[in-house]
């Protein structure tokens, strides 16, 4: 089932910046350099925001969240607004309408559904829709490929083709809020876990989850935002100095030369490096997930339990156990059930907080490091758009 799309009126369109892409501040800014006071600005922003982002939830019906993706945007709708016609012009400048097309969903019998879509200028990320008992989550892309290489992860092996604006990494919560609609739970939680390194893309992801989190907008809590890299140590401190989210880092391995094995960015920033930067830079208050993918015969040893607890002392953390997904390394093997418990029992036994994140989506190729969009529909331009 594909959802009508936006793209079909926004390809006739120029190309404007999205609306999407700017943080409540900075539309004020762009409205000031327009002719407007600061106060008048801000007024004029809040009101554009609310109309244009506001309601992340378009439950009523399929014909009004395509609506809410493509909002009437001119100068009458200003008019109604309350704003004034000086900042009409700089507001026509603005694309308001989603900028991601639905080109294929692909549910899983689990609940989990990946979402392939497509930007403006052709290229493909994937965004996937993750509910559970008490929350719904979308986890979402930030780049078109990966330059990271990490070789348990089938995005890393795309390379990197572009950096994703924050619009387009914004839209992608717009576009799953409509795919999943009123069903409950509803969509509260986003995690920059899809294809990309976020901390590679961190002044657009910054922006974006600045715009995620505009109550007058999309309105998700920053709690509920998490973004997770492989371990950019040297922009730790932009990141808590910028971004609006939570922060999660790979791990994946519990020592230097396991993890430069299958992390290339660890021979650039060793685990004493990003564990140091981590506690320079970190809040005191801020929780830091440890992400550890588990791999069979690789680093699952009760050992390597100890190992990992004894690195990770003294942050303030929890851990969070992947069993690794099927990946393009025929090597790398899925654990047993009983290896997966007791490593958890082994790392608990070390009072660290732990949790196991059991493998979602992986029937349709959803699940953590399985997102290659790009390999799995033909090139830009030749699509036959949509398909169900
Ligand atoms: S795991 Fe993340 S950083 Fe590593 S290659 Fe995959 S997408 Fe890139």
């Amino acid at each position: 089932m594909v959802l009508p799309s936006p793209l079909a009126a926004s390809r006739a369109r120029p190309r404007l910046p999205l609306l999407s892409s700017l943080p409540a501040g900075d539309l004020a800014d762009l409205l000031v350099a327009a002719g407007g006071t600061p106060s008048q600005a801000r007024s004029a922003a809040a009101k554009a925001i609310a109309y244009a982002l506001g309601g992340r939830r378009p439950s009523r019906s399929r014909a009004e969240g395509q609506e809410w993706l493509t909002p009437r945007w001119d100068a009458e709708v200003f008019a109604e607004l309350g704003i004034g016609a000086w900042a009409h012009p700089a507001l026509s400048g603005l694309d308001a309408a989603a900028s991601l097309d639905l080109f294929e969903r692909a549910p899983s019998e689990d609940g989990t559904e990946r979402l392939v879509l497509r930007c403006r200028d052709g290229s493909v990320v994937e965004t996937v829709i993750i509910p559970g008992p008490a929350r719904t989550t979308v986890c979402i892309s930030s780049q078109v490929g990966c330059a990271r290489a990490c070789t348990f992860c089938e995005t890393g092996n795309l390379g990197l083709s572009r950096q994703l604006d924050a619009g387009e990494i914004v839209d992608q919560v717009r576009v799953a809020s409509v795919v999943w609609g009123s069903r409950a739970p509803a969509i509260s939680n986003v995690v920059f876990m899809g294809m990309g390194e976020p901390f590679d893309n961190l002044t657009e992801v910054s922006r974006a989850a600045s715009v995620l989190t505009d109550e007058r907008g999309l309105g998700l809590s920053r709690s509920r935002i998490t973004v997770s890299t492989v371990g950019v140590a040297d922009r730790l401190e932009a990141f808590f100095r910028t971004c609006p989210a939570e922060l999660a880092i790979s791990l994946n391995a519990p020592d230097d030369a396991r993890r430069s094995a299958i992390m290339p960015i660890n021979k650039r920033f060793p685990l004493e490096a990003l564990l140091g930067e981590l506690k320079a830079h970190k809040p005191r208050s801020k929780i830091v997930l440890f992400e550890y993918v588990l791999i069979a015969g690789f680093n699952d040893a009760e050992a390597d339990a100890d190992l990992l607890a004894a690195l990770v002392e003294g942050v303030r953390c929890r851990v969070n156990v992947i069993p690794v997904n099927p990946g393009p390394d025929p090597a790398i093997r899925t654990p047993s059930p009983d290896a997966v418990d007791r490593f958890v029992a082994r790392l608990a036994s070390h009072d660290v907080v732990t949790l196991v994140r059991r493998p979602r989506g992986r029937a349709v190729g959803g699940a953590c490091g399985q997102l290659v969009s790009q390999l799995r529909i033909p090139q830009a331009g030749s699509a036959t758009l949509p398909r169900a």
